[in-house]
C-alpha cells in the first residue's frame, strides 16, 4: 500500500485581510482558474490535510472541497482570519470533527493594525467562541510572532489556555507564497525573550503535546538568529503543497515558487514519480533557507521523535524541581550576540531578508 502523505491545499489566492508581513492579497488568484473538485479527487491518500489561502473561506463552494478531501484525508485543519464566522460555522455543523486555526496577531489593537481587518480581533474571537460553544474540539489561535507583537505572544497564549484551545506559533518569513522578501526580526533579544517565557509556560503544563509545542518555539528562537534548523527538512519527500493552479510543490517556503508538476493536467502517479519532482527533490536536500514553520516541522518532529523527546525529557523531567526550566542562553548563537561576538548585521546577512544596496534591512 502507498505511503500515506502530508498535504497543504491552498485554495485559492484571494484574501481579504491586509497583513503587513504577507502581500499575497496583492497577486490574487482569478475565481475561474482555482483548483477544482475534478483535481481535487486526483489527490494521494493523507494522514492529515491543511487547507489554507489566500481567506479560504472565500471560496463558497469550501464545503465541497472538504467533502472530497474527507474521502482521503483522515484529519484536516483549515486555516483562517475567522472574519467569515457565518460560513465557518455553517462548515463545522456539517464536518464537527474538522480543525480550524485562527490567525490573530495580538490583543485587540495589535491584531487590527497589523492585519488591516476592521474588527478583525473580534471577529476572529466571536468566531473562536462560538465554536466552542458548538463543542467543537480541534479549535485554536495562530499567531505570526514579529516585533510589534512579541509581548502579546504569553497574554495570546494564556488567553486559548483558558479557553481550552490549541496555540500555534510562527515568525516572519520570506518566500514567494507571501510575495514578499523583506521580513525580518530587528530586536531578536527581545522577541527571543518572549519566546522564552511562552517556552517555560508550555513546559509547566502537564500536556505532552505542550511540552512537544515548547520544542518548537525553542526551534524559533534558533531560526530568528537566523541559524540552521533543527530538524532535517524532508519536504517534497513525504508532504507536498497544491496551489490554486494545481501546480504542486515541496512547501512554501522557498524564494522562488519550485514546481514538481500539474495536478489539473497530470495523474498523481506521474507527476510524484516524474524526473521534474526528482530535480526538486535535490534541491530540497542542500535548501538553505531553514525554515520553521509547522508545516515542515511537524512532519519532521514525528519523523525524528528521539530529537524533540530527548529535548523534553532533558528540560521537562531533568529539569523538574528548577522554576524557571528553560533559558534561551542555551543556545550558544544567543549568548554569541549577547556577548558580542556576532553582530546584528551578520544574523540580517544570514536571514532570508533581501537587504538594500547598503547591506541594510529595509523596513
Ligand atoms: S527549508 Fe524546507 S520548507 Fe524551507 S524552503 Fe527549504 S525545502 Fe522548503
Amino acid at each position: 500500500m502507498p505511503k500515506k502523505l502530508n498535504g497543504t491545499v491552498i485554495v485559492t489566492y484571494r484574501c481579504n485581510a491586509r497583513c503587513t508581513m504577507c502581500n499575497r492579497y496583492k497577486e490574487p488568484s482569478r475565481p475561474e482558474d482555482e483548483i477544482s473538485l475534478e483535481t481535487i479527487r486526483k489527490l494521494p491518500e493523507m494522514y492529515f490535510t491543511n487547507i489554507t489561502g489566500g481567506e479560504p473561506f472565500i471560496r463558497e463552494d469550501l464545503k465541497d472541497i472538504v467533502r472530497e478531501l474527507y474521502k482521503k484525508s483522515e484529519r484536516i485543519v483549515i486555516s483562517t482570519n475567522g472574519f467569515f464566522t457565518d460560513r465557518i460555522i455553517d462548515l463545522c455543523r456539517e464536518f464537527p470533527q474538522i480543525g480550524i486555526r485562527i490567525s490573530i496577531e495580538g490583543l485587540e489593537e495589535t491584531n487590527n493594525t497589523i492585519r488591516g481587518l476592521e474588527d478583525g480581533y473580534n471577529r476572529g474571537y466571536t468566531t473562536l467562541k462560538k465554536l466552542r460553544e458548538m463543542g467543537m474540539t480541534d479549535v485554536g489561535f495562530g499567531m505570526t510572532v514579529q516585533d510589534c507583537n512579541a509581548q502579546d505572544l504569553v497574554p495570546l497564549y494564556k488567553l486559548s489556555d483558558e479557553m481550552g484551545m490549541e496555540f500555534a506559533t510562527a515568525s516572519l518569513h520570506n518566500s514567494f507564497y507571501f510575495v514578499e522578501s523583506k521580513n525580518i526580526i530587528h530586536d531578536r533579544p527581545m522577541v527571543a525573550g518572549h519566546f522564552e517565557d511562552l517556552v517555560n509556560e508550555l513546559l509547566k503544563s502537564n500536556s505532552p503535546k505542550k511540552w512537544f509545542r515548547a520544542y518548537f518555539n525553542h526551534g524559533l528562537i534558533n531560526y530568528i538568529y537566523s541559524q540552521k534548523r533543527l530538524l532535517p527538512c524532508d519536504m517534497s519527500f513525504d508532504t507536498f503543497f497544491i496551489d490554486p493552479f494545481g501546480d504542486v510543490m515541496p512547501c512554501n517556503g522557498t524564494k522562488n515558487k519550485e514546481v514538481m508538476g500539474n495536478l489539473n493536467a497530470q495523474t498523481w502517479e506521474e507527476l510524484w514519480n516524474s524526473p521534474q519532482a526528482e530535480a526538486v527533490r535535490k534541491k530540497v536536500r542542500c535548501c538553505d533557507r531553514n525554515c520553521w514553520m509547522i508545516g515542515s516541522v511537524s512532519p519532521a518532529m514525528h519523523k525524528y521523535i528521539w530529537n524533540p523527546g530527548w529535548w523534553v525529557v532533558r528540560h521537562k523531567f531533568l529539569n523538574f524541581f528548577k522554576e524557571k526550566k528553560y533559558s534561551m542562553y542555551e543556545n550558544r548563537i544567543v549568548r554569541d550576540y549577547r556577548d558580542g561576538k556576532v553582530s546584528k548585521e551578520e544574523l540580517d546577512r544570514r536571514s532570508t531578508c533581501e537587504l538594500d544596496e547598503n547591506g541594510r534591512t529595509q523596513a
